[in-house]
């Protein structure tokens, strides 16, 4: 028998060192081998490793960033606060089997004002969107910059972030930047809560009581098989939803995927030959979740 030995990945702190080992791994590396690219925030948990471990399966190079972008945060959003543990991170991705891992600083990342926009339109009108103004831009900006660094063949995304594999699946396509998007399913804990590094702001009792997001999600495919419109369906997970005396919520909806319009209204969602997503933002005390189902209608 074998150990399973896992080797520390290389750290790059810096563009131009960032450029030079994609380099040389593509100048070494036998033909045709792939580079995978999985961003993040940090403050690792299973979600992110589930999409390094995909990466790794499909190429031979997985570079891993670690970067919480100071242009996706609103002035009243969480960037400060936003949980950081470099050491516990670095752990986590040699586990999982990142190669290299991408730690820019913000000066690294921003050396002055960003005067380059880029707006994707349409699938940032609802959501986190609207109720995030500006988010999608600085997403767009910074997942840009780093597939312009990295230069991956595939950048692997979970789907615990639905709109923002949307607006980068859009951008890739209005740009020609020339990199495959992954979509990767959500992962959850055992109970249910999708996994998120904001998890840790919660009490005990908001832990216990986020659980209500995931559960009246688990409700939909049945309430679509049942023959509700996208209003009655979005009613009906409002009322699940608001049965916890602590949720605030933000937004509910009802909308194809990934055009993230609104599907027909008076028709049962059951006749929609269109995927869905039924996506969901609420507070509990300062923290804010998100969570959603994607739909296949003939599965429902
Ligand atoms: P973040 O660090 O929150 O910006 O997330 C980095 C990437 O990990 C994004 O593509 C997220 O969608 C993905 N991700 C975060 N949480 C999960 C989860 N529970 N399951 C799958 N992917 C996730």
């Amino acid at each position: 028998m074998t150990a399973s030995v896992t080797s520390a990945p290389a750290i790059v702190r810096t563009i131009p060192e960032m450029r030079k080992a994609i380099r040389e791994y593509r100048s070494q590396a036998s033909p045709g081998a792939t580079v995978g690219f999985v961003p993040t925030m940090g403050f690792l948990h299973e979600g992110h490793a589930s999409l390094i471990r995909r990466s790794n399966l499909d190429n031979g190079l997985t570079v891993l960033s670690i970067f919480v972008n100071p242009l996706q945060f609103g002035p009243n959003e969480d960037f400060e606060r936003y949980p950081r543990d470099e050491s516990r991170d670095l752990e986590v991705a040699a586990a999982a089997g990142a190669d290299i891992v991408f730690l820019p600083s913000v000066e690294e990342m921003y050396p002055r004002r960003t005067a380059t926009q880029i707006t994707v339109a349409g699938v940032t009108e609802r959501l986190c969107g609207a109720s995030r103004p500006g988010h999608f831009d600085g997403v767009g900006v910074v997942v840009t910059k780093l597939f312009n660094i990295v230069s991956p063949d595939r950048a692997y995304f979970g789907l615990k972030d639905a709109q923002q594999v949307a607006v980068v699946e859009r951008m890739v396509q209005d740009l020609d930047q020339p990199v495959e998007i992954v979509p990767c399913p959500i992962v959850r804990e055992a109970d249910g809560l999708a996994m998120s590094s904001r998890n840790v702001y919660l009490s005990a009792d908001e832990r216990r009581e986020a659980l209500v997001l995931s559960r009246t999600l688990a409700q939909v495919p049945a309430w679509i098989a049942s023959g509700m419109t996208a209003e009655r369906l979005e009613a009906a997970v409002t009322a699940g939803i608001s049965a916890s005396p602590l949720a605030v919520i933000d937004y509910v909806e009802a909308l194809t995927y990934p055009s993230l319009t609104p599907p027909a209204a008076d028709v049962p969602l059951s006749d929609a030959d269109e995927r869905l997503i039924v996506a969901v933002a609420v507070k509990f005390g300062r923290t804010r979740l998100i969570d959603n189902i994607l739909i296949s209608v003939p599965e429902a």
